[in-house]
């Protein structure tokens, strides 16, 4: 069996973090792997999603799989928010808040 991992760039955390700012939710903690199409996936994680794909490279022709343990998260991208946008609007909420209780 041929086994195709995709490059982690988040880091894993045991709870969802929603965004301080907006409240969005960090994405589940996931990995792909390739199948190939006469093989079925016999392992123990959750198969969220299932995308057809074929390799140009070595002409291999399967599925991709995105495979969830059920317990790890994603860390946000931007420590306690989403986006900078969001960083920015929480810290100049807090900078104004300051100002009027002066
Ligand atoms: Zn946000």
């Amino acid at each position: 069996m041929t086994a195709k991992f995709a490059k982690r760039t988040y880091k894993r955390t045991q709870f969802p973090i929603p965004c301080a700012q907006c409240g969005a939710k960090a994405p589940r903690f996931t990995e792909e792997q390739f199948i190939p199409d006469d093989e079925e996936y016999t392992g123990d994680l959750q198969v969220i999603k299932t995308e057809n794909f074929w390799s140009g490279k070595d002409g291999e022709i399967g599925r991709l799989l995105r495979l969830w343990n059920g317990k790890d998260w994603c860390t946000l991208p931007y420590g306690n928010f989403c986006t900078t946008q969001c960083a920015i609007d929480y810290a100049n909420n807090v900078v104004e808040t300051r100002w009027r209780s002066r």
